[in-house]
Order: C-alpha cells, then structure tokens, then sequence
C-alpha cells in the first residue's frame, strides 16, 4: 500500500502457469533460453527507448538543469519535486516528479501540452478534480517487454476533448493541458504549476472489492484506479537510465537490478502480479518439480515486488501466511518513507504498512 499522504495527488492465474503447466520437460535453462528466441514478449528483448518525457521541457537530459525540470514545494529545493523519499525530512514519499512549465498565457495560466510517454491506451480518466489531490488526471496502460506498465499525469487544467477510456493513444501524442488542479487544502499556486508524473505498476485488480473489505465506510472515488493501487518507479532515473543507453536499455533489466529494502515470503501460488509481470519471476526448477507452496518476493523501498521466486514447501523454514526473511538495513534508513518493515526488541518485523502490502498484492 502506500500511504501518500498531502503532496500525493491522492495497490493471474494460476500462478506459475507460464512456468509450470505450459513448460516442456525439456531443462529449464534450455526453456529460458528457447523463451528468449522466440517469445513474442521476450523478458530480455532491448527496446528502443520506451518511454518520452511527457512535455517539451527537456532540461532533465541538461547539465544542472535540474532546476528548469524539477518544480520544488513551497520554500523547498527542486529535489522534492523528484521521486521517494523527499518530503517531510525523508519520512514522506513522492510517487512521481513534477515538471515546471515552459509556457504560459497572459493571465500566467498555464499551456504546456501534457504528451503519451508511450504507445498505449487510456485507462482511466478523473475530470473531477474535486475528488483527488492529483485533481484532473488521466492513466495509461502499456505493454512493455512483457510488463504491464501505467503512466499517469496529474493536475490536468484540462483532458483533450473527446479523449476516451479504452482508446488508443501514441507516444508524443498530445493528451492533455498543464494545469495546477487538485483537490488539497492549500491547493497548488499558478507558480508551481507542473504535471505531477508516474510511472507505476498495478498491484491488484481486485483492489476496489479488497478496499471495501479492508477499510468498511471509506470512500474509494476511482475504483482500481486508486493511488494505493499503483506502485511508482522512478521517472528520472528511468528517463536519465535510457538517455544513456538509448536502445540497450531494458525496463526489465532496470527493475531487475534496483536495490531491494527486504525480502519476504508469502503462502500464496496465485495472485495477479505473477501474471502481470512474469518476467520478474526468477525459475526454480527444483521448487517447481516438488511443488510451488508460495513465493520469496524482494520489494524495493516502494514496495514494488521487482523479483519473485517460486518456493516449495521444503524450502521454507517458519510458519505463517507471510514471513520476513531479510532487511537490507542500509536501505532502510536510506529510504524510510513507506514503513513497510519495522525494528521492535531489536529484529526486524513486517509493520502494518508492510503487511497490507502483501494483503493486497496476494488477494
Ligand atoms: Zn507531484
């Protein structure tokens, strides 16, 4: 889960069906191999710089031009306009970045065109934005080396007439127009106005039925389409990662190697992300001829399960439905934000954040 709090503008199938029911008998390491030939969504395939920057300010591939890119909050630097922890002395996360405005009319309103980062189509569209702290908002679903990936654009002054869920968009393609709405108290002012931009992952598309189960009488304005619901990634570091690779670089590759804040085991052999996001699912032959009894996931400091790996029943010391099985304390105190684990009499536990997490993740 994530618990955004103000700056926020408001988380398959059987399993391992892909890696047991369909895989031939032949070894494993020849399948993977095979798999990287052939499949049409290969996990390794390099594609050419999957995603654009979403407006015509390109001062983030400048040098020290972080400060024509980034829009800070009020009476702060331009980092807290950047991705994690950077808000509230650390203790608070940003899911996305802010982009200053190039352009504005003769009232100071901004004009900016917000443009697809990539080739997509539209998921989701607020036109309310008395109903969210991203105000007006629209949402992408892309298809990318296997993974089913979300870009998002808040605080919209306005979505392109006739702009519709369900159709198909291009990348570069105008969608919508800089604004600074959002349903916050002390609003966002014409100054700092910025699209608010994420890249995310689906946690669960079960989420509004898990919502209402798990949190009875709260409101929830926008479905599936709920913050929680959606685990950022680093826009920068993504955008800054394929400048310098140009077409070697690989989401996949990139998910692969971030840092991981802990590792945890979960006593479930079927929930969405396995399917959503299978290319981050390492084999396990072993676990998978004796039977698959859940898996060992690493999150990053977000709570983005970037590597799962089936288990069997043999593997696992320790009972219960969810198991910490490591901290990377380093990280942790790098990256605090999200509470996920917790240090209580000295050890390390899952904390309540942590496990409404894998609540959801495994519904
Ligand atoms: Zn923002």
């Amino acid at each position: 889960m994530r618990w955004r709090t103000a700056s926020r503008c408001d988380r398959p199938l059987k399993a391992a069906r892909g890696l047991t029911n369909g895989r031939p008998k032949a070894s494993v390491t020849l399948f993977a191999l095979f798999t990287l030939l052939t499949s049409p969504f290969p996990a390794l395939t390099l594609s050419a710089q999957p995603f654009q920057l979403p407006t015509a300010n390109r001062a983030l591939f400048e040098k020290g031009g972080e400060d024509r890119f980034f829009v800070g909050t009020v009476g702060k630097t331009w980092e807290s306009g950047t991705f994690g922890c950077v808000r509230s002395d650390g203790w608070q996360i940003h899911e996305g970045i802010d982009i200053r405005c190039l352009q504005r009319d003769k009232h100071g309103e901004p004009t900016d065109p917000v443009m697809a980062t990539a080739d997509g189509t539209v998921a989701y569209i607020n036109t309310r934005p008395s109903l969210s702290n991203y105000g007006n908002y629209i949402i992408l679903r892309h298809h990318i080396e296997g993974l089913e990936i979300y870009s998002l654009y808040a605080h919209l002054q306005s979505v392109r007439d006739g702009l519709k869920i369900g159709q198909a968009v291009k990348a570069g393609e105008p969608i919508a127009i800089m604004g600074h709405t959002a349903n916050t108290h002390q609003g966002i002012s014409k100054d700092r106005a910025h699209v608010h931009f994420e890249l995310d992952l689906l946690v669960n598309d079960r989420f509004a039925d898990w919502y209402r189960k798990t949190f009875p009488g709260q409101r929830n304005d926008h479905g599936n389409w709920n913050g929680q619901n959606l685990n950022g990634i680093d826009p920068r570091l993504i955008l800054l990662e394929q400048h310098r690779l140009g077409d070697k670089f690989s989401l996949v590759n990139y998910l692969r190697s971030e840092t991981e804040l802990c590792r945890v085991f979960v006593r479930s052999t079927n929930f969405p992300w396995l399917k959503r996001y299978a290319p981050l699912i390492k084999p396990n032959p072993a676990a998978e001829k004796a039977g698959v009894a859940g898996y060992e996931i690493a999150l990053d400091f977000n709570g983005v399960a970037i590597e799962l790996i089936p288990r069997s029943a043999s593997e696992i010391k320790g009972k219960g439905k969810f198991i910490l099985l490591s901290v990377n304390e380093a990280e942790e105190k790098k990256n605090p934000a999200r509470r996920l684990v917790t240090q209580r009499s000295g050890h390390w536990e899952l904390g309540t954040h942590g496990l409404n997490l894998l609540e959801l993740l495994t519904y």
